[in-house]
């Protein structure tokens, strides 16, 4: 029975793989060789997530079937953010992920949040967790450069600071957040802060609406769950 599982997942990606690389180059102005690799890349991730739980399986199947429906320019980006979502809820951290890409819009950077697994740190948010990735790989910023940092998860307040501190110009993010977004709520940052942040493009995505409240319902899966903890 796993084995066959197995098996029809293996061949559904080998099927979705081809009828994407085909019909993408009709509809999409994205670089296809990069795209090829998101979808690889989100994939294999997916295809290795084994899990009894159904709500999991749920939205690892989802997306495992959603690349045959991209048509949005950040539908790739936006996808690969719900993945990596959908990971840290399977290793009980909160379901938010995030993505860095640079100026010719390859993934350099995918990762999620880390407030409990491996150990409890209220500053691992998935922005976070990528933004200190990212500025281990240098000790100088970046100039002049567009580099878009995607977040599963409108960023909250503590994320949004650092983000528009940051070298990163662009700044997409998924599901919006009305209880602590911070993206909604730019007037009310101190003068400096809302200084910074007019140099910087923050956005929702531009992406398939299924695909955006997948994003919000892998969030819910967790809140649920992790925050039953601290009552
Ligand atoms: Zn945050």
């Amino acid at each position: 029975m796993v084995f066959s599982t197995q098996l029809k997942d293996t061949n559904y990606i080998i099927t979705s793989l081809h009828h994407y690389i085909i019909t993408s180059l009709h509809h999409s102005k994205m670089n296809i060789h990069i795209q090829k690799r998101i979808l690889q890349s989100g994939l294999g991730q997916l295809q290795s997530l084994q899990t009894p739980y159904s709500t999991i399986v749920h939205w690892r199947d989802f997306l495992l079937k959603n690349p045959d429906e991209w048509q949005h320019e950040d539908d790739p980006y936006t996808w690969l953010s719900c993945v990596q979502a959908l990971l840290a809820i399977h290793e009980k951290n909160y379901g938010i992920g995030c993505i860095l890409v640079d100026p010719q819009g390859e993934v350099i950077i995918q990762d999620h949040n880390q407030s409990f697994v491996p150990r409890y740190r209220t500053d691992m948010h998935a922005e976070m967790v990528v933004l200190n990735i990212w500025e281990n790989m240098r000790t100088a910023p970046v100039a002049e450069e567009d580099y878009t940092l995607y977040s599963s998860l409108e960023p909250c307040p503590m994320c949004l600071t650092r983000l528009i501190t940051s070298d990163i110009k662009h700044i997409r993010y998924v599901a919006p957040d009305e209880a602590g977004g911070m993206v909604q709520r730019l007037d009310q940052l101190p003068p400096i802060h809302r200084e910074f942040a007019q140099r910087h493009h923050i956005a929702q995505v531009n992406a398939l609406p299924t695909l955006m409240e997948a994003a919000t319902h892998i969030l819910h899966i967790s809140m649920d769950e992790l925050n039953n903890r601290f009552r």
